[in-house]
Order: C-alpha cells, then sequence, then structure tokens
C-alpha cells in the first residue's frame, strides 16, 4: 500500500499547495523553485496536525519517521548533520497555516543546539560569543514555547545579568557573560521541569513538532480565527529550516519589509531590520529598528539584491508582499514571503494602481481587498476645527491609520471589561503581545510606548482596522500605579485621550470625530466594484438620515423600513398607547387617526430622500406590549395622563403579557386581529407616495411588505386590507400610481409553501434573523448566552445570527427562491436580514440567485464590494 506523504521537501512543492502546506510553506517552495535564496528545508502538513488531533495528540510513528527521512534529506543538502557536534546542522521550526495569522501561533529557533554542538558551532564560525548568545534564545523559546515555562523568569535572568555587567543591550553582553547565561537558564529549567533540558536534537524536534501543532488550538489563535472567518479544521503545516545567522556580527542582520507601504499604499520599498539580531527581535521590539533605506548604505549590494527579488516577488504573486530576510555575513536570504496585511486606505491605493500599472485586472483588483476592512474607512476621522485647538502631548510612529478617542486602560482585561460596559476605551501598553488581542479587539485605538512600524501592535492593529501609535517613548507607562507621564502631564487611567493613527500624535484630551467621504482611491475602487457586481444593494433604513447617509454610501434602495420606530417616538406614544388600550374598533380609529398625519409625514422624509429609489416599508412587527409600560409606577402616570383607572390599564397591560412574545401575537397576525392598523399605515403609504410624486416629479413605486407570514391565507386576509385602502385612495385621488404588495420569508412554514406564498407576493424579503432563529429553535435575544458554550466545544463555528447557515437556514433560502419562481417568474428576491451585510452571506445571495441584500448604512459599501467579489468567483 503507498503510504500517504505528510512531509515535503521545498524542493517538492509550489504556491498552489497552499491547503497541504500552510501558506508559508507554499511561498518557501515557490520561492524554491523559482530561484530566490532560500535556506533549504522542508514542510510537514496540515494534514499530519489534523492527524495529530485524531490521534489524541500524538505523532504517529509514519508521520516521525517520515520527518526524520526528510531530515537525512536536509542533511544531504546543506551538507551538515543534525547532533553532529563537529558540523551541526541547526534548524528553525515555524508554523504556517492556509491563512497567515501573524503571531498567533508558535516558532522556534537554533533547534539542535546541546552543550556539544555549540562548542562545534563556536569552532566552526569561530564565534563564541554567536554560539552562546544562539543557545541561550534556543533555550528560552523552547522552555517557553514547547514546555510552557512562563518566559519572563529567563527575561528576569537575562536582566540581572545585564545588570551586573552594565550591559544596555543583549549585544552588549560577551561570550561569557553570554555562557553563565546559558548555565542559569539550564537550572532554571531543572526546577521548573524536574529534569534536565533535551539535549537530543531529535527529541527536540519532534517536541517542537508537536508545540507547533498544539498551538493551533492555543487561546489566541482561536480568537484570531474567529475574527478572521479561518475554519478549526484547517490545522497547521510546521516549516523545518535550516538556520541562517542574523547574529553572526556587523555584517550580519534580520528584517522584515513590504514590496509598498502597508499603511499608505504607496509604492516605496518600505521596512525595518537590525543588524547582529535574529527575527524575534524585530517584532519584540526590544533594540529599535533602522529603517529598510539605511541598508544602502550600510551594506549597498544586499540591498540591490534585496530589491531586485523583492520586485520578482510582487510581480510573480501580483500582490504586495511581505518578507522576512536575514543577512549572514553579508548573503542574503529570504526566509518567507507572503500577501502582506495592510490597511484598508493601503488596500484601496494598491489595488487601484496594480490596475494602473498594468499588473492585475479590475477583475482580480476586487478580490484585493477584505470587504470588511472597508469599515474602518467609515468611521469617524478627527474634526479640523477640533484638531486645530487641542494640544499634542507625545508623538509615536503612525502605526495604523484613523482617529480615536476613549478612555486610557492599560491592560487588555480591564479594555475588554470597560468595552462591555460600554466605554470607549484606548489600550496604553509598553508593547503588546498575542496575549493581548482580545483587549485589542475591545479598544478604539492602541499606543504603545516601545516598538517599531512592525511591532506587534502595529502589526495586528493594521490588520484590524484599529487606530494605532506604536513606538511613543515619549510616555513613561507606571502598570502598577495605573497613569503614564509625558513630561509633568500625568494621564491616570480612565482619563480621556486621542490618538491619531495616521500622524502618530497623541492628544491629552477628547477630539470630536467626523463622518467620512467616499473620494479618491476609494471612489475610483467602489465605481470599479458596480460596474462588475450584478447583486443590488439596499439598505434597512427608517429615517430620512439614515436613507441619506446610506445613499451617500452608494444604497439603490430601502429593503426594509421597519415603522415600528416611528411608534416609539416621544411625542406619538401617547396615541399609540390610546390605540393600544382601545376597547372598542371606534376607540381604535380614533387614535389611529391621531397617528396618520405623523406616519404620513415620516414616508415624505423617507421618499425625498430616497428620490427615485425603490422604498419597501414593512407594516408593524413587533407585539403591542413593547409600547405599554411594565413598572408599576410608569403605569399609575400613564392611567392618570390617559384618564383611565390605574386597574384598567394594569389589567391591559397584564392581558397583553405573553409567554413567548417572540412566537406571539406579532407581525401580520396583529393585522389580522386589527386590520384598521394596517389600512392606516396604507393609507400613509399611498398618501405620502401620491404627495412626493406630485410635489417632485419622483417616480415612487412603494413596496408594501407584509411581516412574519406563514400561510398564504393570512397574507391574502391582510393584502386584501392593503388593496382595498390602497385603490381607493389611488381613484379617489384620480392619479396613477404604481405599488406593490410582498412579504417576509422569515418562517419556515413560508420557504417551505413559498409556491403558494408567491401566488399573492410580488416579492420576498428573507428576515434571515427571525429565519434563523426559527429553523434553529434559537431565542434571538437570548442564544447569546449559550452558544458561546458552543464556540469553546467547537459544536459551532461562528454565530448563525451574524453569518448565514448556508447549510440549514440557506437551504431554506434556496428552496423559496426556486419555489416562488415556479409560480411567479419574475418575483422579486432580496434580503433584509442582519446577513445581508455579512460578506460570505452576501456571497450565498448572490449565487442563489436574489436580486438584491438590504443591510445597514454603515455596511452597505461591504456590501457593494462582496457582491462584486462573488461575481467574479462566480459570474451570472
Ligand atoms: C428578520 O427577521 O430578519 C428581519 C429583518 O426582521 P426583524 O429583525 O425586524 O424581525
Ligand atoms: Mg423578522
Amino acid at each position: 500500500m503507498n503510504q500517504k506523504k505528510y512531509v515535503y521537501l521545498f524542493s517538492e512543492g509550489n504556491a498552489g499547495m497552499r491547503n497541504l502546506l500552510g501558506g508559508k510553506g507554499a511561498n518557501l517552495a515557490e520561492m524554491t523553485n523559482i530561484g530566490l535564496p532560500v535556506p533549504p528545508g522542508f514542510t510537514v502538513t496540515t494534514e499530519a496536525c489534523t492527524r495529530y488531533y485524531e490521534d489524541g495528540q500524538v505523532i504517529g510513528d509514519d508521520i516521525a519517521e517520515q520527518i526524520f527521512e526528510h531530515l537525512e534529506k536536509l542533511e544531504k543538502i546543506s551538507g551538515k548533520k543534525f547532533g553532529d557536534p563537529t558540523n551541526p546542522l541547526l534548524v528553525s521550526v515555524r508554523s504556517g497555516a492556509r491563512a497567515s495569522m501573524p503571531g498567533m501561533m508558535d516558532t522556534i529557533l537554533n533547534l539542535g543546539l546541546n552543550d556539544e554542538t555549540v562548542e562545534g558551532l563556536t569552532k566552526l564560525t569561530n564565534n563564541e560569543r554567536f554560539a552562546y548568545d544562539s543557545y541561550r534564545r534556543f533555550i528560552q523559546m523552547f522552555s517557553d514555547v514547547v514546555m510552557q515555562i512562563d518566559k519572563n523568569l529567563f527575561e528576569n535572568i537575562l536582566d540581572e545579568i545585564k545588570e551586573q555587567n552594565n550591559a544596555k543591550y543583549d549585544t552588549d553582553l560577551t561570550a561569557e557573560n553570554l555562557k553563565e547565561v546559558v548555565k542559569r537558564y539550564k537550572e532554571l529549567y531543572r526546577k521548573e521541569k524536574g529534569e534536565e533540558f533535551p539535549s537530543d536534537p531529535k527529541v527536540q524536534l519532534l517536541e517542537a513538532v508537536k508545540a507547533v501543532f498544539r498551538s493551533w488550538n492555543n487561546p489566541r489563535a482561536i480568537v484570531y480565527r474567529k475574527l478572521n472567518d479561518i475554519p478549526s479544521d484547517w490545522g497547521t503545516a510546521v516549516n523545518v529550516q535550516m538556520m541562517v545567522f542574523g547574529n553572526m556580527g556587523e555584517t550580519s542582520g534580520t528584517g522584515v519589509a513590504f514590496t509598498r507601504n502597508p499603511s499608505t499604499g504607496e509604492n516605496k520599498i518600505f521596512g525595518e531590520y537590525l543588524i547582529n539580531a535574529q527575527g524575534e527581535d524585530v517584532v519584540a521590539g526590544i533594540r529599535t529598528p533602522q529603517s529598510i533605506e539605511t541598508l544602502k548604505e550600510v551594506m549597498p549590494e544586499c540591498y540591490e539584491e534585496f530589491v531586485r527579488i523583492a520586485h520578482i516577488l510582487e510581480k510573480h504573486y501580483k500582490d504586495m508582499q511581505d518578507m522576512e530576510f536575514t543577512i549572514e555575513q553579508g548573503k542574503l536570504y529570504f526566509l518567507q514571503t507572503r500577501n502582506g496585511k495592510r490597511t484598508a486606505q493601503a488596500a484601496l491605493r494598491i489595488a487601484v494602481e496594480m490596475v494602473e500599472e498594468g499588473l492585475i485586472t479590475k477583475e482580480e483588483a476586487m478580490l484585493k481587498v477584505e470587504p470588511k476592512q472597508l469599515d474602518q474607512l467609515l468611521h469617524p476621522m478627527f474634526d479640523q476645527e477640533e484638531l486645530k485647538k487641542a494640544k499634542e502631548i507625545a508623538k509615536g510612529l503612525p502605526a495604523s491609520p484613523g482617529a480615536a478617542c476613549g478612555k486610557v486602560y492599560f491592560t487588555a482585561e480591564e479594555a475588554k471589561q470597560r468595552r462591555q460596559l460600554g466605554e470607549r476605551v484606548i489600550l496604553v501598553r509598553t508593547e503588546t503581545s498575542p496575549e493581548d488581542i482580545e483587549g485589542m479587539v475591545a479598544a478604539e485605538g492602541i499606543l504603545t510606548a516601545r516598538g517599531g512600524m512592525t511591532s506587534h501592535a502595529a502589526v495586528v492593529a493594521r490588520g484590524m482596522g484599529k487606530c494605532c501609535v506604536a513606538g511613543c517613548g515619549d510616555i513613561k507607562i507606571n502598570e502598577e500605579g495605573k497613569y503614564f507621564t509625558v513630561g509633568d502631564i500625568v494621564i491616570r487611567e480612565g482619563d480621556y485621550i486621542s490618538i491619531d493613527g495616521s500622524t502618530g500624535k497623541v492628544y491629552g484630551q477628547k477630539i470630536k470625530t467626523v463622518e467620512p467621504e467616499i473620494t479618491g482611491y476609494f471612489g475610483t475602487f467602489m465605481e470599479w466594484a458596480d460596474s462588475i457586481r450584478k447583486l443590488k444593494v439596499r439598505t434597512n433604513a427608517d429615517t430620512p438620515r439614515d436613507a441619506a447617509q446610506a445613499v451617500k454610501f452608494g444604497a439603490e434602495g430601502i429593503g426594509l423600513c421597519r415603522t415600528e420606530h416611528m411608534f416609539f417616538d416621544e411625542d406619538r406614544i401617547p396615541a399609540v398607547r390610546e390605540m393600544i388600550v382601545a376597547k372598542t374598533e371606534e376607540q381604535r380609529r380614533k387614535a389611529l387617526d391621531k397617528l396618520l398625519p405623523m406616519q404620513k409625514q415620516d414616508f415624505i422624509g423617507i421618499y425625498e430622500a430616497m428620490q427615485d429609489r425603490p422604498v419597501t416599508i414593512r407594516l408593524l412587527d413587533p407585539p403591542l406590549h413593547e409600547f405599554l409600560p411594565q413598572e408599576d409606577e410608569d403605569i399609575r402616570e400613564l392611567a392618570e395622563n390617559m384618564g383611565i383607572s390605574y386597574e384598567e390599564l394594569k389589567a391591559t397591560v397584564d392581558s397583553l403579557k405573553e409567554f413567548n412574545p417572540m412566537l406571539g401575537h406579532r407581525g401580520c397576525r396583529l393585522a389580522v386581529t386589527y386590520p384598521e392598523i394596517a389600512e392606516m399605515q396604507t393609507r400613509a403609504i399611498i398618501e405620502a407616495a401620491i404627495d412626493v410624486k406630485k410635489r417632485l416629479g419622483y417616480n415612487i413605486v412603494p413596496e408594501i411588505m407584509i411581516p412574519l407570514v406563514g400561510d398564504v391565507k393570512e397574507l391574502k386576509y391582510v393584502k386584501d386590507v392593503i388593496v382595498k385602502v390602497a385603490n381607493d385612495i389611488i381613484k379617489r385621488e384620480n392619479v396613477n400610481l404604481q405599488y406593490k404588495v410582498g412579504t417576509m420569508i422569515e418562517i419556515p412554514r413560508a420557504a417551505l409553501t413559498a409556491d403558494e406564498i408567491a401566488k399573492e407576493a410580488e416579492f420576498f424579503s428573507f428576515g434571515t434573523n427571525d429565519l434563523t432563529q426559527m429553523t434553529f429553535g434559537f431565542s434571538r435575544d437570548d442564544a447569546g448566552k449559550f452558544l458561546k458554550d458552543y464556540y469553546d466545544k467547537k459544536i459551532f463555528e461562528y454565530d448563525p445570527f451574524q453569518k448565514l447557515d448556508q447549510s440549514g437556514v440557506g437551504k431554506l433560502v434556496k428552496m423559496a427562491c426556486e419555489l416562488g419562481k415556479q409560480t411567479r417568474q419574475d418575483i422579486k428576491l432580496g434580503i433584509c436580514g442582519e446577513h445581508g451585510g455579512e460578506p460570505t452571506s452576501v456571497e450565498f445571495c448572490h449565487n442563489v440567485g436574489l436580486d438584491y441584500v438590504s443591510c445597514s448604512p454603515f455596511r452597505v459599501p461591504i456590501a457593494r464590494l462582496a457582491a462584486a467579489q462573488a461575481q467574479v468567483k462566480n459570474p451570472r
């Protein structure tokens, strides 16, 4: 039987094998094959990772065997031997999932060192200091990552020895000092683990591979996956690669660079490096790195070579690359390349310029911007007037653009809790580490005292689209005392500050923020998206203000106007309540007559804001008890105002109470009981349309939508009420006004009988909030409390109320589309549940042939791009 292949040499893979080799492994293979200087190595596949979990977190013998076989091949290629004291092969062991997850999983460098091989390394390089520097790094990383010993314990020893020897930086330590560090590290290891540090390189290797597999499920990786829609069953690959050393002295170094600026998108190489350092030093922010430009003077040949290869890579991948490199005694190596993370601004500029440069097509450009990222651009910037008056107190690096204002907190935990209490938070840290991810999510913006443009805070913030000012050395943080100082200014926990991630400026005060606009690269890009997409994008809006905002963001109509908010309005709630407590139809009609002019005015405002665009207005949906007070005191006050007794009102309130209001007297059921409510609303909708049409000449075709229908007969009943009122008015006014009557499909029975429903409905709008609720049987209001356990126990990967459950709820949607079209070929199909603005759900809507999606105003641009991407991926 052919044995399954779990390990590939770099020379055996290519960029197309991403699912199997992970992004890093596939790109290392691709670079190897196009002849770039990549240290040799091999990749243990993502399938080996899934096997590891299936087998109960052990590495199968067959997999271990293949790892060692490939290790032998690597020995041949490199001419070095693993564990050989005279000529030791050292390797790095690094994670690499299908989608890049920067800093989320584990890395071990310098693996293969022990007391013998370190001597070999010394002899071979004639550099004892370097050998012991590598050894101490390895012991610390292995102990931390593989054996989970707190890395601070190691840092403390290092700091102590630095202090004893008056060394400011690590690089000031001598070989003797470093030997002492190694000795102390090994003692610490023995104390913590009750055994010696493992000296057998093969044991080190298997343990390291296991640790990388395990790190796939560490808490920060899980959080990152959830934020980025990465499924947990993908697993990570492991890359084992011959070490090259950036810490061999002044002609060695290591760095990170991008082919274009990841913050602004400018077409110019951008990056940082450190001389005499290893990879982790650059991102850890221990020493402040140098800009890549200065390499031109220090090592001109290396720089030229670097620029040449960077261009090759960008052309090859047709995307901006994020590269890691190491210079070992003047020789340049590439350790990684991947499509670089970038801010939304940068993503748009890069996409547009790459089209203009002829590198990619407009269609390809669509796929270069994450729809969700656009959100960053739709949020406020500082008000220019207030900004002029504001006093800058410090300046750091402009690490991730945007403006943020909030209260200062110093730990991720505190930031998270304060956010949950509704506060706006700025997370202030000396530097961030992957453990801070949840606090970063919760914060409006992040301010760090240390670290460069490629520090953890900067990279992660850019990925999230969070405003970030990094490396702000002016501020001195006292985490325990919960304050920071800048000169003699003291900012305490809970004080407001404002930070500008585009300039790096920090202000010790609140600054007002203003709405953004879609212009420049953003404007051009969105025009292209509109010319490509087939799916229309509408908005859910109930006020002229929201409607106008949505139009600015490109909405092509209103897909859902919820009329209930209009009932809640302060000056009309008395009439609403009067209507509810009415004992007779006559009383109720009297109250409704008071509401009519106000409701008509609402619709006039909306039609005016939308001009000729289609508007779908939904009849009243929530149960009536929502409009009545619940507390005794409030009931008493209302009764007095209404001139009825407390008892009478209390009895009405009680009689309206339901055990299960979400499944209760709401939606079209209200209109069945009280047709006069539907009559009033229809009157307002039609009269407002006639008014605006006459006055302003817009061709308004109101779409009247009936909610919560489960049976064609209830739909027909309410529709007849609407049609009668509408036709009477149109006749009386003697105008030519078209209108449509349709329904929400939000009850599973409506989806199942959509062929019958379509006999009466001219359009369907999928209310996937209720449809999800009723298909799963999860209460919309309560499920959040227990769904968390579903994620923790890996029963669910995501919240079905946010991202459409395509295989269940989606199946109903698809079926209803097909059944609806069987009856009425030209039936208009849309969606107005929350899913209408979520990119994967938008793609689904495109694929099942909906005419439009409808979402909140701020998600309109996201939906426009998601719709264009869906068309590029699956043209229709
Ligand atoms: C829905 O159920 O998806 C919907 C849009 O209606 P509502 O959220 O108002 O119930
Ligand atoms: Mg609903």
